[in-house]
């Protein structure tokens, strides 16, 4: 039996809706997915119901997306109550400020004269989690850079000219909020975090797993990761981290297929949490 743990959709910066995701897992053979978009649970009722009808068991997810020491950390939460009141009204909390930041950014693009306009960007987010990755498809699709890393690299990556920051939940708060939801924490694609001590830190605020098994770490960092859990006691998960077709280097839903002991190892973590 063969999951992917990592996936978004139109929810957030994927670009096909959750139905459609489950769909595609189902024709790929997954016996399980879990529907990870960012700082949102939007897309998963309807996942979850495409999943009964596909026979696909769709674990609800999320990935929130927090700064630490000027690192992206990524935090994902499985088997989270997708409907608890604290976290859609954080989750509500941080749309707000998504948008916010995506029009200050879309200005210093224009000082930078990138002459692209607000509702080109929300038109592509069309309601959901909007971020950078819908500049950087309003950039590319505009002829202002060749690609997404060019997007990131020349213009919106932490420390770059148009980057703004936005208001976010710190990796603690996330963390928190994902237990007190009764759900299990994973420090996203390690590798990407881009400091060790960093992830040293993470483990230290009570993550419970590590993505070990992700898309574009190298046979080695998998390697690594892996015996890092193994040291600290963490669970292990994986995923490609798909952003469907159009998305940075298109889809990669088909090609990470991981055992299905995961998600059993994640509902062992959840028996022993209530007793
Ligand atoms: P945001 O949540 O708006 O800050 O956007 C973060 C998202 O942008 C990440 O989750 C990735 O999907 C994407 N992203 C971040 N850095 C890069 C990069 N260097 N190249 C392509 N996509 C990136
Ligand atoms: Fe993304
Ligand atoms: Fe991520
Ligand atoms: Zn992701």
């Amino acid at each position: 039996m063969v999951v992917d743990l990592h996936i978004h959709t139109t929810a957030s910066d994927g670009s096909l809706s959750p139905e459609v995701m489950v769909e595609k897992a189902y024709n790929f053979g997954y016996d399980a997915i879990s529907i990870t978009d960012h700082d949102t649970v939007d897309g998963l009722i309807e996942a979850i119901k495409a999943g009964e009808r596909f026979g696909v068991e769709v674990i609800p997810g999320i990935e929130i997306n927090t700064e630490y020491k000027n690192h992206e950390v990524h935090i994902l939460g499985y088997f989270i109550d997708y409907k608890d009141k604290l976290l859609l009204e954080k989750l509500e909390q941080l749309k707000k400020f998504r948008i916010k930041r995506v029009k200050k950014m879309v200005k210093k693009l224009n000082e930078l004269n990138i002459d692209i306009a607000e509702k080109e960007v929300f038109s592509i987010s069309n309601g959901g989690a909007v971020g950078r990755t819908h500049i950087a498809r309003v950039l590319v699709d505009r002829g202002y850079v060749e690609s997404f890393s060019e997007a990131f690299d020349r213009y919106i990556a932490i420390g770059k000219p148009a980057y703004v920051k936005r208001k976010r939940l710190t990796p603690e708060e996330s963390i928190n909020l994902i237990k007190k939801t009764g759900g299990i924490s994973v420090l996203a694609h390690p590798a990407l975090v881009g400091s060790e001590m960093i992830v040293e830190d993470i483990i230290e605020m009570g993550i419970r797993g590590l993505e070990v098994y992700y898309y574009e770490h190298s046979d080695q960092e998998t390697a690594q990761y892996l015996e890092l859990a193994d040291e600290y006691n963490l669970l292990v998960t994986g995923g490609s981290d798909d952003h469907g077709p159009g998305n940075k280097d298109g889809l990669r839903l088909g090609k990470m297929k991981l055992d299905y002991k995961i998600v059993e190892n994640l509902k062992r973590c959840i028996n022993l949490s209530v007793i």
